[in-house]
């Protein structure tokens, strides 16, 4: 199967209001969808953010028990708070391609204005130090450059797209959210993520150990995994 440009399969941006009054939101902020290549076998990626936080254990347990390949973005707060999952993950690198989630966790947007109560990076230089200081935190740990960003809130300013591609990173879209940040209760996870799609980039999170969505996802994937849905790593299925 060839690996293909994402040029070709990254979705017009979806505009994205965060809420926030019109004087102090300069331009919207937009969330690029990303679907995979046709291929001849329905097929869908599953993307897991690691932000701050914990490591849901039972859930990448879970992905190993199932060999789910598993796209995974860390930030490199994460990678330091967590080296037992680290070396979780480094152990089952044939599975889990680990992907930049950002230095510090602040959205790549231009501004002052929070993005779900986080703050932002707030200028093209210091979102190309976030994206930059993730790439180094994970290359440190997997010995392999990442070559995919996703931005904290996988919200972004439409002008830090073309200077995040100029640092050679593909965006982290997705197509289908799994958890919305962790915040459903499994069963609701589980049935979002059976209404999966071939060519679907899915959504979720391996940072929250104490919420419900874990076990949704592991049971989501399971079920579709048993239906006969073949599961690809970002890296492995569209080139940067
Ligand atoms: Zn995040």
């Amino acid at each position: 199967m060839p690996v293909i440009s994402r040029r070709v399969f990254m979705g017009a941006a979806v505009s994205v209001c965060a809420g926030a009054p019109s004087h102090a939101m300069p331009s919207a902020l937009v969330t690029p969808v990303l679907r995979l290549p046709a291929d001849d076998h329905p097929t869908v990626a599953l993307t897991l953010d690691a932000c701050p936080g914990a490591f849901d254990l039972r859930l990448a347990r879970a992905l190993v028990d199932l060999a789910i390949p598993t796209t995974l973005f860390l930030t490199n707060i994460w990678i330091h708070r967590n080296p037992e999952a680290v070396s979780f993950l480094q152990n089952h690198h044939d599975l889990f391609s680990l992907q930049n989630h950002g230095d510090r966790h602040l959205p790549p947007v231009l501004g002052a204005v929070p993005v779900y109560g986080l703050p932002v990076a707030g200028t093209i230089a210091a979102i190309e130090a976030e994206v930059v200081g993730g790439a180094h935190a994970v290359a440190a740990v997997s010995g392999v450059a990442p070559h995919w960003y996703r931005g904290a809130a996988a919200l972004y300013s439409p002008d830090a797209l073309t200077p995040i591609g100029r640092l050679g990173f593909g965006i982290g879209g997705f197509s289908l959210n799994a958890d919305m940040g962790a915040s459903l209760p499994a069963r609701s996870v589980a049935a979002r993520i059976g209404q999966a799609r071939d060519r679907d980039v899915i959504i979720g999170h391996i940072n929250q150990p104490l919420r419900p969505s874990g076990a949704g996802i592991a049971a989501g994937v399971a079920a579709l995994k048993a239906q006969g849905m073949r599961f690809v790593r970002l890296p492995d299925q569209i080139a940067i």
